[in-house]
């Protein structure tokens, strides 16, 4: 009998019976580095297939993430991460301008609410999640007939807005190569498409979803920035 390392299980054969777990893996060698490498790139499934899914149907794609299998597409905190940096990493290498928070920083110069916007803005990964969490709860509020709890609400948005900021990365390049002012759509676009997926993602024949989608994307927006403003002018006069 064979002893299973992960749950302490006895069988027999390669693999243990109440988790799956093999018994013994395979050593690290230059196949599974190709492998790995070809698993996150990877149309099956990986990132670049996540996208494409995202792209075409991102209500149902998102729904099946949740409900029924979580290895189809990444995972979502990662995705939101990694595209928040690839839209910053283009800034920097194509030069387009930033508007994705557009706020004006000389207006409050060395005031906290002039640090916690350019904080905002140099950290899109995280700042992207935390404006998540507002959207999410003005969602849940508008969609509380549908029995999603705030977390599965949060994991649509990571994906909606991962994919955002693809688009405006992408938008943002194109404008920089070719002089035009393409940005600007890529913000329509971006919009949209958030609004699109969100509607779709509760039930894509209820118009008035699109409607509850579109407000409760501006209403989390509009406080997360509330909060932050808030948050800055209250630091400063107690200061
Ligand atoms: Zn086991």
């Amino acid at each position: 009998m064979n002893v299973c390392k992960k749950c302490n299980n006895e069988f027999q054969g390669n693999y243990c019976p109440s988790c799956g777990h093999p018994l013994k893996i395979e050593r690290i060698n230059s196949r599974y580095i190709v492998t790995e490498i070809g698993n996150v790139l990877s149309f099956q499934k990986g990132i670049l297939y996540t996208i494409k899914e995202l792209l075409m149907r991102p209500g149902q794609n998102i729904r099946a993430f949740i409900s029924e299998d979580r290895n189809r597409l990444v995972k979502p905190i990662m995705f939101i991460l990694i595209t928040s940096l690839t839209y910053t990493l283009f800034v920097k290498i194509f030069g387009f301008n930033d508007g994705y928070v557009n706020y004006n920083y000389d207006d409050f110069n060395d005031t906290s609410t002039g640090l916690i916007f350019q904080w905002i803005s140099e950290h899109y990964g995280y700042s992207n999640i935390i404006m998540a969490v507002f959207i999410a709860i003005w969602i849940k509020i508008l969609f509380r007939k549908y029995s999603y709890n705030f977390y599965e609400i949060l994991i649509l948005l990571c994906f909606v807005m991962g994919m955002g900021m693809l688009m405006l990365a992408l938008f943002g390049m194109i404008e920089s190569i070719t002089n035009s002012h393409l940005l600007e759509y890529g913000a329509y676009a971006f919009f949209i498409y958030a609004f699109w997926a969100i509607g779709s993602f509760f039930d894509k024949r209820k118009y008035f979803n699109y409607v509850k989608a579109l407000i409760s994307y501006i209403l989390g927006m509009l406080s997360f920035t509330f909060i932050s403003l808030g948050t800055g002018i209250l630091i400063d006069f107690i200061k």
